[in-house]
């Protein structure tokens, strides 16, 4: 992407801009940085300054877009609606063409080139975690044929915290009866960091196979315990024929349907939005629904819920670029969870999970972070 082309596509949406300030106390980034190149209004200003020649990309630049979490909570807040994450993630696209990125970068798109995963395993060992499911027959989760796919990810393949979710998911739906498979070590990246990483056209190859892929399974329905990973599949992809799931929806359906029951639990909760869930693809209430259909949980909201939403910290690869950054945006978002008096934080998101959890440890904080999929799972019957 080159500055004329930069032009051709944002200028009209940065000069909606008018420096009013109202998205600064809704971008965690600003809230922790308290500077003006780290909000909304300087992002589209670097923006606008950089489309009209009175500043060129520099490192400067670079750490101003590439500290933003693809949050979208300044859309919210911004009465023209100004698509400050899009124009960002634009320029993410411009820096990278004059090399002016995170270099880190290049390893996970090197990483995503040969292994076709974030970690760089062995993209065969991508369906390990099986091993944790008691009693499993050979084969069960990985077939020729199934009516559903369940799309894992990577970060629930690869990362231990965070492979439950694939093994509370897996036992959920072979309780409930759905012809579902993994793809295993066919499954690749979705390709989201790369959009992260300024680097979209690098996702064309995981996307047209991992399209191939759940088309030889003949799936009529992909399953996402990943907000990213959905969130990609539903704007990026293009697949006729196939739903798409966040789990949460799919395990809502399953419960309206009978085909899930969950036995009491005596609890109070406070569920976290997940940027890409919530706020970036408009799936609130279905989460909503699960918990409150647990016999005995008390669902208390956080004091910035649904569309108000607060970043786990976890988002726009700024846990990479950026870790202390990311660990200080998952502070705010502990001290917030805290406020609200609950037992445990529930969300649907790996990587909020991770990010949580892991600020959590690190600070000696006691708090329960689960992931949706635990939950029920503990309450089926
Ligand atoms: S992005 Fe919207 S809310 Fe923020 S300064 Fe610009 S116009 Fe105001
Ligand atoms: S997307 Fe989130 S982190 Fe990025 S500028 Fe907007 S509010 Fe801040």
């Amino acid at each position: 992407m080159n500055i004329t082309k930069l032009k051709q596509l944002s200028y009209d949406e940065v000069v909606k801009c008018n420096k009013c300030g109202f998205c600064l106390p809704s971008c965690p980034v600003y809230l922790v940085e308290k500077k003006e190149s780290a909000a909304p209004r300087g992002r589209n200003a670097i923006t606008r300054a950089v489309i009209e020649g009175r500043l060129e990309m520099s490192h400067d630049t670079e750490k101003a877009i590439f500290s933003c979490l693809g949050c979208g909570a300044c859309k919210q807040a911004c009465l023209s609606s100004v698509e400050t994450k899009e124009l960002i993630f634009r320029d993410r696209e411009c820096q990278v063409s004059q090399g002016l990125y995170p270099k880190i970068a290049d390893r996970v798109r090197a990483f995503l080139r040969e292994e076709h995963n974030i970690t760089d395993d062995d993209n065969e060992e991508r369906a390990q975690w099986q091993e944790m499911i008691r009693d499993l027959p050979e084969g069960a989760l990985e077939k020729d044929r199934a009516e559903v796919i369940f799309f894992v990810g990577c970060v629930a393949s690869f990362f231990p915290m965070a492979q439950k979710i694939p093994v509370n998911m897996s036992r959920i739906l072979l309780q409930a009866g759905v012809d579902f498979s993994i793809l295993g070590g066919e499954e690749w990246c979705c390709g989201f960091p790369l959009i992260g990483a300024g680097m979209p056209d690098e996702m064309r190859e995981l996307k047209e196979h991992n399209i191939e892929k759940v088309k030889e399974v003949g799936a009529k329905a992909v399953v996402f315990t990943c907000p990213s990973c959905y969130h990609t599949w539903k704007h990026l992809y293009q697949v006729d024929g196939v739903e798409l799931y966040h789990s949460s929806q799919f395990l809502d359906q399953l419960i309206q349907e009978g085909k899930i029951k969950l036995k009491g639990k005596e609890i109070k909760v406070t569920y976290h939005d997940p940027c890409d869930l919530g706020r970036n693809s408009g799936v609130y209430e279905e989460p909503r629904n699960v918990l409150k259909a647990i016999p005995g949980l008390t669902l208390v909201e956080l004091p910035h819920n649904r569309q108000l939403s607060m970043c786990c910290g976890g988002g726009g690869n700024v846990e990479m670029v950026n870790p202390d950054l990311s660990a200080a945006v998952a502070q705010m978002k502990i001290d917030e969870i805290k406020s609200t008096g609950a037992d445990m934080v529930v969300s649907a998101c790996q990587q909020c999970l991770r990010t949580i959890a892991t600020r959590a440890r690190k600070q000696k904080i006691d708090l329960a972070v689960k992931d949706l999929t635990e939950l029920v799972a503990e309450a089926m019957q």
